[in-house]
């Protein structure tokens, strides 16, 4: 069954390390947030606009990573593998300080940001989690692009399939619960490029801090990283893992099937703002199952004492 509360840190926590597309390293203070604030980011090596909520709204740019920005021009790229590990171990509220433009990459997957949010205890809030849950299909198409959505009872699913020409990516497709399935492969699955691509990358300014370090980079047949693939479906549990993230800007838990095909972070956010656009969701508050159960309890004393 899903949370009943909002979720914080129970202390700060902090990474440090350098951004795959600006290559510049950056440090992160990961702080409590307070109820019904959600995920806020604070550029502190700027003084003044330097909040920026994570909010689809806010995405001014999902090529190859998705960007935030604020009314002022003040922009945090690379938010979505940090924000797919606040979705996974339950971080409703918090603040992160960062000291630059870009989230660090890590190891090009949310294993590190997850082990130490595992390890500090999250703290429950007095507040409801928020849930939205889909009432209908909603679908997007954007050419061979697709990507929809209806309705599952209690938790999210993610249904995804890439379609590469390269033999190694191929057509990769998995299913992935995330309330009940084991998250440890979708967790540690790495962000991945063609090596063939790199140049055209580079050629758009990205991918500067990008090595093999915190990258899958797949040459024709050969994965170039030593010790190869960290599980048999990599690369597509890497684009499960993305949307999960990316998800999280919605500022709810979605309670829904999601199927994609070929998608990314551009597509993904098109498709929040038709979600929210169509408006075939409801927004709730879970119930307390305890309390409920006492208020049963009540009930049927009641029902005796009138037999
Ligand atoms: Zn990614």
């Amino acid at each position: 069954m899903y949370d009943i509360y909002q979720k914080t840190l129970s202390k700060e926590v902090s990474f440090k390390g350098i951004g795959l597309h600006s290559g510049k390293t950056s440090s992160i203070r990961i702080f409590p947030g307070r109820e019904g604030t959600g995920i806020i980011f604070k550029r502190v090596d700027l003084n003044r606009n330097n909040v920026v909520e994570a909010n689809y709204k806010n995405v001014t740019s999902a090529k190859l990573c998705t960007t935030l920005e604020n009314n002022f021009g003040v922009k945090i790229s690379t938010v979505e593998h940090l924000l797919a590990a606040f979705y996974i171990v339950g971080v409703d509220n918090a603040i992160v300080e960062i000291d630059n433009e870009e989230v660090p990459i890590m190891d090009g997957s949310s294993k590190d940001f997850i082990r130490v949010l595992e390890k500090i205890n999250l703290k429950n809030q007095s507040n409801k989690r928020k849930y939205l849950k889909i009432l209908d299909k909603i679908e997007l198409i954007d050419g061979k692009r697709k990507i929809s959505i209806e309705p599952n009872k209690s938790s999210l699913e993610i249904n995804f399939q890439l379609n590469y020409e390269n033999k190694i990516i191929g057509n990769q497709k998995n299913i992935i619960d995330f309330q009940s399935d084991n998250l440890d492969e979708v967790v540690s699955s790495r962000t991945f490029c063609l090596f063939e691509d790199i140049e055209k990358i580079k050629s758009f300014g990205l991918a500067k801090g990008g090595s093999l370090d915190n990258a899958v980079v797949v040459d024709k047949n050969k994965v170039l990283n030593k010790g190869g693939l960290r599980n048999d479906k990599e690369f597509v549990n890497h684009k499960i893992l993305d949307l999960a993230g990316d998800l999280l800007l919605s500022g709810y838990r979605i309670l829904g099937k999601v199927t994609c095909y070929q998608g990314g972070h551009e597509l993904t956010n098109l498709f929040l703002r038709k979600i929210f656009d169509t408006k075939a969701f409801y927004v709730f508050e879970p119930k307390d199952f305890k309390a409920s159960k006492k208020f049963q309890q009540k009930e049927l004393e009641k029902l005796a004492v009138n037999a």
